[in-house]
């Protein structure tokens, strides 16, 4: 019998990507195979996003553009944090979906109809509804990793409760992995980087009862089998001394802070802590420790309430702090938040306008930064042929660096930095 195959679509970000490879895993353990392209799977499975309203709609068009070009007979599931928050919704409004499968659901189960198939979601007179015998993603096994750097999720869900996010309200409340099940992935993975990511990774960990300090003792292990660990997304109160010490004693002196806003009463009605005085006395605490640390946040624009005088502490606090790179995201309502019930909403027009200014100053900043690099010599982990990474920069995150293309992907290399064009470096071969 010829072995059926899939194809798995991945939208959103990296912990979908995650989600994306432990569910190959269970595909390929359910004797799968994976197609060479979208058009001869049997079986397409959308892993989507719900993050913010251009998500949801770049997910939307992705699965009607993969109803268009799938196979006769191919099954279309539609799964991820979409099909979390809006399944009843999917199943009426996308009659060309087979499955719409939440988090956990088997998903071969559609290619064999009269089987104890998993009927969660799916069309309205398709199937009994059924439950699905939820299992847990995080622990899965999934395929060796393809690039010389892997995702590794180390938790799911989130204990806090932020003004603009719904992630808590369908990801549920914090669970981590045993640090030696994250050890066993890792080291099947056989990748050079592990980038780690949860919702909340500082607080890895606490559910478990290890306090504060579980995330100290995974990347002192991991750093010992792989050689660069990356971490993403830190909320800034939990970035400890003892955290920021073990993350500068490894290679990848890179800091993802998980900002959000500098204005301190804008940061109370986000439910968040903190302001920018202390994200600056922490970031020169960092650099004092290692003056060439990479830093990475995300700020939102137009969050309710937001006053000229807190977008312009923003301004100030970007031209202060002088990070490497940042995100800038419209506020965008989501269903069911605090958020969506506070009062001050920010026209459009002036939101974009202040997008505008932060981005075109940011910009300037990381060019800066990028510029300063010319000249210096750097240790790169080569991605693909004639493209590459220092620890400065996070996979499909940050810029990127040209190497020369005789270099072997999967190696490390120095390389000595010769010309930056924006956010990329170009790098050439060190002449001995
Ligand atoms: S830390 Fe805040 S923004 Fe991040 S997932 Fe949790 S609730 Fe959402």
């Amino acid at each position: 019998m010829v072995a059926r195959s899939y194809w798995v679509e991945t939208l959103g970000c990296p912990k979908n990507q995650v989600d994306s490879d432990k569910l190959e895993g269970t595909l390929a353990a359910d004797g799968l195979l994976r197609a060479d392209d979208p058009e001869q799977a049997d079986l397409i499975v959308i892993n989507t996003c719900a993050f913010i309203e251009e998500a949801r709609q770049e997910s939307i068009d992705t699965i009607l553009a993969f109803d268009a070009q799938r196979r006769e007979g191919a099954k279309l599931v539609v799964t991820g944090c979409l099909a979390e928050r809006y399944r009843d919704e999917l199943v009426e409004a996308l009659p060309e979906v087979d499955l719409v499968a939440p988090f956990g659901t088997a998903l071969t189960s559609v290619l064999a109809p009269s089987s104890v198939a998993v009927r969660i979601g799916t069309k309205p007179g398709n199937g009994p509804g059924r439950s699905a015998p939820d299992f847990d993603l995080l622990n899965l096994p999934r395929p060796a990793a393809r690039a010389p750097w892997a995702y590794v999720k180390v938790a799911e869900g989130c204990d806090r409760n932020c003004g603009f996010c719904a992630i808590p309200s369908f990801r549920g409340k914090q669970r981590s992995r045993a640090l030696d099940d994250v050890v066993a992935e890792v080291e099947a993975l056989g990748a050079k980087e592990i980038v780690l990511v949860a919702q909340d990774l500082a607080a890895y960990g606490r559910d478990q009862g290890q306090g504060e300090r579980a995330l100290v003792p995974l990347v002192q292990r991991l750093d010992g089998l792989v050689d660069w660990v990356r971490l993403l997304y830190l909320y800034p109160s939990d970035l400890t001394d003892t955290l920021i010490d073990t993350i500068c004693a490894t290679e990848v002196a890179y800091f993802d802070l998980s900002l959000q806003h500098v204005s301190a009463p804008l940061l109370r009605r986000m439910r968040r802590w903190g302001d920018g005085e202390r994200f600056l006395a922490r970031i020169a605490d960092i650099r004092r420790r290692r003056p060439d640390a990479a830093f990475r946040t995300n700020f939102i624009v137009g969050y309710p309430g937001e006053t000229e005088a807190d977008h312009d502490q923003l301004v100030r606090f970007l031209e202060e702090a002088r990070l490497d790179w940042c995100g800038f995201f419209a506020y965008s309502p989501e269903e069911g938040t605090y958020a969506t019930t506070l009062d001050g909403d920010v026209p459009a027009s002036l939101r974009d306008e202040w997008l505008h200014e932060l981005r075109e100053l940011q910009d300037g900043i990381t060019a800066e930064a990028r510029d300063a690099l010319i000249g210096t010599t750097v240790r790169v982990l080569v991605d693909e042929p004639g493209v590459a990474r220092s620890f400065r920069e996070a996979p499909e995150i940050d810029g990127t660096i040209e190497v020369p293309e005789d270099l072997a992907v999967g190696s490390f290399a120095e390389v000595a930095v010769v010309d930056a064009l924006g956010p990329d470096l170009v790098a050439e071969r060190v002449r001995p």
